[in-house]
This record gives C-alpha cells, sequence and structure tokens, in this order.
C-alpha cells in the first residue's frame, strides 16, 4: 500500500472548508486533470482519481467526520464502507458526473473511455405483452398455446431492407459513406470531439433512393403471425414467459422484439390453489363421517377415489400426495388436501328426529373435550 496524501491537501482546501468551497476545489482539480484534456498522461489521470476519491469523502457528513477523527485509517471497508475499491474513470463520471454540469453529462461518451460504443445503432422492434388465460389442468401438465398476434412482420417484398430493390441506394451525403459524424464541441475544457453514429443514414453509409413500395421504406408491414409458446407444467397467475424475438419486427433489417406472455389462471369450479398444493374442501353427510365412506375427489387429472374411515372428524385434512401442481422446471408436486366438513342438515322429518334424541341419550354420543381443540387446530386456514 502506497502512503495516501491528505484528502484537504489533495484539494487544497483548508480542515475547516465550507461544503461549496470543498465542491469548487473539486471542479477545479477534476477539470485540470480531466482525462480528455491529458490524453495519456497517467500522473494526471491518478490525480483525477485522487480528486474524487477526496472529494466522495470530504462531500459525505459522515465520512468527513469519520475521517476527521481517524485519518485514512476510518475509511477502509472494516470501519463501515469509505473508499473500499479502486476506481475507475466511468465510476467517477456515473457518481460525480453532475459537478460538472448538465453539460458535461450529456457528453455520453467522453471521447477516449465512453466505452462500448458501437459505430451502428441497431434498431431494435418493440416487445409486445398478450395474456393466455390456462386451466388448473393446463398448469398441471404444462401446454402449448398457438397464439395469434397482430404486429409488425418483416415486409416480404423487400425482404426488410426497405429499398425497391440492390440499386435504390446511394451514398449518404452527411456522412459521406462512412457510417459517422465527427462533432467539435466548446467545452469548459477547451475544444472536444466526439464520434456518433450519422443521423441520417442511422450508421449505414448509405441511403434508399427508391423505397419499397409495399413498406414504404420502412421494412415492416402490419401482419399476423400464430405463435405457438410452450407452457411449462406449475406456472402461476402473473408470470411472464419471455419468447425472444416474437414481437414487432424492426425497421429495416433490425432485431426483433419479444412476445411477453403473461400467465392467467382460470379459477377451477373445487379446487383452490395454494402455491404448489391445491385445497378441496369435502362435505360428507354425519352417518357417512361416523360409518365411513367411499368418495370421489376431483383432481386436475380427473377423478380420484378415495375411502373416509370411520370415525373422521370435521376439519380432517387429508393429504393426497403428489396430487397437486408440479414445480415449475421442478421435480417435486404438490398435494392434494382435503378439508372435511361434515354436513348437519336443519331440516329433519318427525322421524329422523326421534332417532337423534334417542342418539342424544347414548354415551358414544357424547363429545370429548380434548378433541373439539383439534379440531379447531385443523381448520386454521382452511376455513375462513
Ligand atoms: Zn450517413
Ligand atoms: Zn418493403
Amino acid at each position: 500500500m502506497t502512503t495516501k496524501r491528505d484528502y484537504y491537501e489533495i484539494l487544497g482546501v483548508s480542515r475547516n472548508a465550507s461544503k461549496e468551497e470543498i465542491k469548487k476545489a473539486y471542479r477545479k482539480m477534476a477539470l485540470k486533470y480531466h482525462p480528455d484534456k491529458n490524453p495519456g498522461d497517467k500522473e494526471a489521470e491518478e490525480k483525477f482519481k485522487e480528486a474524487a476519491e477526496a472529494y466522495e469523502v470530504l462531500s459525505d457528513d459522515n465520512k468527513r467526520a469519520r475521517y476527521d477523527q481517524f485519518g485514512h485509517a476510518g475509511m477502509g471497508s472494516s470501519a463501515g464502507g469509505g473508499f473500499s475499491h479502486d476506481w475507475t474513470i466511468e465510476d467517477i463520471f456515473s457518481q460525480f458526473g453532475d459537478i460538472f454540469g448538465g453539460h458535461f453529462g450529456s457528453f455520453g461518451g467522453f471521447g477516449g473511455f465512453g466505452g462500448g460504443r458501437s459505430s451502428r445503432r441497431t434498431n431494435r422492434g418493440s416487445d409486445l405483452r398478450v395474456k393466455v388465460k390456462l386451466s388448473l389442468s393446463d398448469i398441471a401438465n404444462g401446454v402449448e398455446k398457438k397464439i395469434k398476434v397482430n404486429k409488425y412482420v418483416t415486409c416480404k417484398t423487400c425482404g426488410g431492407t426497405g429499398a425497391e430493390n440492390s440499386s435504390s441506394y446511394s451514398t449518404c451525403s452527411t456522412c459521406r459513406g462512412s457510417g459517422y459524424v465527427t462533432r467539435v464541441t466548446n467545452t469548459l475544457l477547451g475544444q472536444m470531439q466526439s464520434t456518433s453514429p450519422c443521423p441520417t443514414c442511422n450508421g449505414e453509409g448509405k441511403v434508399i433512393t427508391n423505397k419499397c413500395s409495399a413498406c414504404g421504406g420502412e421494412g415492416v408491414v402490419r401482419g399476423e403471425e400464430i405463435i405457438t409458446v410452450k407452457i411449462p407444467a406449475g406456472v402461476a397467475e402473473g408470470m411472464q414467459l419471455n419468447v425472444q424475438g416474437k414481437g414487432n419486427a424492426a425497421r429495416r433489417g433490425g432485431v426483433s422484439g419479444d412476445l411477453l406472455v403473461m400467465i392467467e389462471e382460470e379459477k377451477h369450479p373445487q379446487l383452490i390453489r395454494d402455491g404448489n398444493d391445491l385445497i378441496y374442501k369435502l362435505n360428507i353427510s354425519i352417518p357417512d363421517a361416523i360409518l365411513g365412506a367411499p368418495v370421489e375427489i376431483p383432481t386436475v387429472d380427473g377423478k380420484v377415489k378415495i375411502k373416509i374411515e370411520p370415525g373422521t372428524q370435521p376439519g380432517k385434512i387429508l393429504r393426497l400426495r403428489g396430487k397437486g401442481l408440479p414445480e415449475v422446471n421442478g421435480y417435486n408436486r404438490g398435494d392434494l388436501l382435503v378439508a372435511v366438513n361434515v354436513y348437519i342438515p336443519k331440516n329433519l322429518s318427525r322421524d329422523e328426529k326421534a332417532v337423534f334424541e334417542k342418539l342424544a341419550k347414548s354415551p358414544n354420543f357424547k363429545p370429548n373435550p380434548n378433541e373439539t381443540s383439534n379440531f379447531f387446530e385443523r381448520m386454521r386456514g382452511f376455513f375462513e
């Protein structure tokens, strides 16, 4: 590690300098050592970074206080976030770009170190959004849906070029065929040169003189496409599938946008979804609860028969393992939970009443107080 210079010294301000003074001093340093003014000058670049580091600390009340108290030792990452990494020039601009005023910010690329700027802009078609409604059985098994989409499609007449034929081009007069334009701007740092794709020809170096009559030179026309979308099992309401390249076609041979498929879930008449589990509320009669009975349970793949054991309590939850929904792109499958309710009739005939009056006297029909609490425990979460 090299010895660090004092931050106040770097910016050339006194220890009790105001925020405004610090900002002013930094601005001066930053302009002086700006990489565009000192191309290839390593020392200037170091000074530029050093000033940014000093400003980062001294412009922040907390960091400044810590620095005043502990010096550079207080700025390590262990002290809770100081200047813990080596900044690149890009970092400095993204962090402090506003110090130069809006004028600087709008440069975008700063000559040498803009990085990654391509000389040719590629058109990209816009994304399209569609909704697809799925039943629980679609979701359980996965499904292929054919979706008719109205959108921009590539013009068949010109193949997306926008030109009537191959001799419908001439060299762009704005950039003289190079595809770019160079602009000289007067800035605080003096004259700066910036190069950008030619706005006239969009960086192509040539312009169309004879436009395709079918698309008017756009390379795209309105049309429709039937798109088959493979929907994996286990999707849920609100999920979005991205089908790459199936959105709107781009103007003149660019990249198509994506088709974004939003999943909507159709309500099942009997089954309630809870994550990957399904819940079915089963109503059984008093005799069936007491004596046991076979019952049919709806599942996403048709009905299954199960047996209600004699003495089944209301609120009992039967778990049919693996009869729920699969995880998206996973191997596990949820369960089907059967929540048992016992139906109590309200209208009884005289004879029926007599039966219950007789049963009421039987000790076997006296409830066990311990079972009641279990009942409520089990009910929780299933019936609101
Ligand atoms: Zn041009
Ligand atoms: Zn065309």
